[in-house]
C-alpha cells in the first residue's frame, strides 16, 4: 500500500464486531420469531408476564439510575450495597459492563456529534441507534475509564459481567420451571429473558438516536440532544436528554414536577430512605 492510500482506508475503515453481531442477531431472532412462536403454540403465563414487566423495571432503572445518573455522570451517592445492586440489575440488561458503558458514555458526552462520538447521530438513525456497536471502535479511549477503574465495584462488575448476564437469564428459566416445568421455564426464559431483553435494548437504544434527531431544544443547541416526553415513557424519564445534556450532573432529566422521569423519583425516594445522598441539581436552569 502506498502512503496516498493510507488516509483514505482510515476514513472509510469499517471492521465487523462480529461477536455482537451474531449476539444481537440471536436475540433479535428470538425476540422477533421465537417470542410469538412459543405464544401462538403454547400461549404465556401471568407468571411470565409479570416478570417480563418486573425485569423491565428493574434491568431499565439499572441502566438509567446505575450506569447512567450513578456512574457515568455522578449525580448522586449511595451506599456500596445500593451501587452493587444496580449494577447487577444493569448488568442483567446485556449492554455490556458498567466500565465500558459509562466510558463509552462519557466519551459521547465530551465529543457529542463528532467522529470520536461512539453514537455520532450524525452519521444517521442506524447508526446512532445500534450500527455503532457492529463495527469495531477505533476511536475508544482509555482516559474516559480512568475513574471507573478506581472504583472496585465497577471492576468486580466487569471482572463477573458474563456470570451476571447469565444469571439474569437463568433466574427467568428457574421461575418459569418451578411453576409449569419445561415448558414453563422455556416460556418465561424467551418472554422474560430474551423479549425483555430485546425491549430494554431498543429502548435505551431511542435515546442515542431519537433523541438526537427529533425532539424540542428548549435548553440549548451546542449538540443535536433534543427532548422527546414520549421516548421518556420508555425510557424512566431518559427522554428529556436535551436537558440532560445541557445539566449532565443532575440527578434529574425531566426537571418539572409534572415530567415523567421515573429514575429520578427513584433516586429521590432512596434519599429519604437513607439509600442515597448528594443529590445534584442544577438551580440555574430554572427548573
Ligand atoms: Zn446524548
Ligand atoms: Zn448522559
Amino acid at each position: 500500500m502506498t502512503t496516498a492510500q493510507a488516509p483514505s482506508a482510515a476514513i472509510t475503515r469499517v471492521y465487523p464486531n462480529y461477536v455482537t453481531i451474531l449476539l444481537f442477531s440471536l436475540v433479535t431472532c428470538g425476540a422477533l420469531v421465537g417470542v410469538p412462536a412459543f405464544g401462538y403454540w403454547y400461549g404465556y403465563s401471568w407468571l411470565d408476564w409479570a416478570m417480563f414487566g418486573a425485569l423491565y423495571v428493574v434491568t431499565g432503572l439499572g441502566i438509567t439510575v446505575g450506569y447512567h445518573r450513578l456512574l457515568s455522570h455522578r449525580s448522586f451517592d449511595c451506599p456500596a450495597l445500593v451501587k452493587a445492586g444496580f449494577l447487577v440489575a444493569g448488568g442483567w440488561a446485556l449492554e455490556n459492563s458498567a466500565l465500558k458503558w459509562a466510558a463509552d458514555h462519557i466519551r459521547h458526552h465530551a465529543n457529542c456529534d463528532r467522529e470520536a462520538d461512539p453514537y455520532n447521530a450524525r452519521r444517521g438513525f442506524w447508526h446512532s441507534h445500534c450500527g455503532w456497536l457492529f463495527v469495531r471502535d477505533t476511536h475508544a479511549d482509555e482516559k474516559y475509564a480512568t475513574r471507573l477503574k478506581q472504583d472496585p465495584l465497577v471492576m468486580w462488575q466487569h471482572r463477573h459481567y458474563l456470570a451476571i448476564v447469565l444469571s439474569g437469564l437463568a433466574l427467568t428459566f428457574a421461575a418459569g420451571f418451578l411453576y409449569n416445568g419445561w415448558i414453563g421455564g422455556l416460556g418465561c426464559f424467551l418472554l422474560a429473558g430474551v423479549g425483555r431483553t430485546f425491549a430494554v435494548l431498543n429502548s435505551t437504544f431511542c435515546i442515542n438516536s431519537i433523541c438526537h434527531l427529533w425532539g424540542r431544544q428548549p435548553h440549548g443547541r451546542a449538540d443535536s440532544s433534543r427532548d422527546s416526553w414520549w421516548v421518556s415513557l420508555l425510557t424512566f424519564g431518559e427522554g428529556y436528554h436535551n436537558y440532560h445534556h445541557t445539566y449532565q450532573s443532575d440527578y434529574r432529566n425531566g426537571p418539572r414536577w409534572y415530567n415523567f422521569d421515573p429514575s429520578k423519583w427513584l433516586i429521590f425516594t432512596l434519599s429519604k430512605l437513607g439509600l442515597a445522598s448528594s443529590l445534584r441539581t442544577t438551580p440555574s436552569a430554572g427548573a
